[in-house]
């Protein structure tokens, strides 16, 4: 077992857990997974009997693309291949926020709370009220 970080710094182990987990992701797919059931157009059709046989499952996936919406159809066989990299997605932006919070907590821990003031350049100045 290999310790870099000082002992008792705060946070170093939950940073290193998070570094740990980010590693072992190996894909990652954007977007979103709808499986839906339908009716078709046809009247005489075992969707519309009683109880209905609905069409499908559609597997949809949707990503935005540019800012366009894209949707591709996924087979059953392949949403099984890949529903592990839809899931990484989730978890590494899930594990990005909490390295993030546990590096702020040991930047906020390590320097001195009087160097964090921001500058008056970064802050907005203020519009006089009133004025036109
Ligand atoms: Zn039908």
């Amino acid at each position: 077992m290999t310790r870099r970080a000082p002992a008792g710094q705060p946070f170093a182990e939950t940073r290193r857990a998070l570094a740990q987990a980010l590693a072992e992701v190996d894909g990652a797919l954007p977007g979103s997974i709808v499986v839906r059931h339908m009716r078709c157009g046809k009247l005489r059709c075992a969707c519309k009997a009683d109880p209905p046989v609905l069409h499908g499952p559609y597997i949809q996936w949707t990503r935005s693309v540019r800012g366009k919406t894209v949707t591709r159809f996924l087979s059953e066989e392949q949403l099984e291949a890949y529903q592990p990299w839809f899931d990484n997605a989730r978890r590494l932006k899930d594990l990005v926020a909490k390295l993030e919070i546990a590096s702020l907590q040991s930047f906020e821990s390590a320097e001195d709370s009087t160097t964090t003031t921001p500058s008056g350049r970064s802050m907005p100045r203020r519009r006089p009220r009133g004025g036109a």
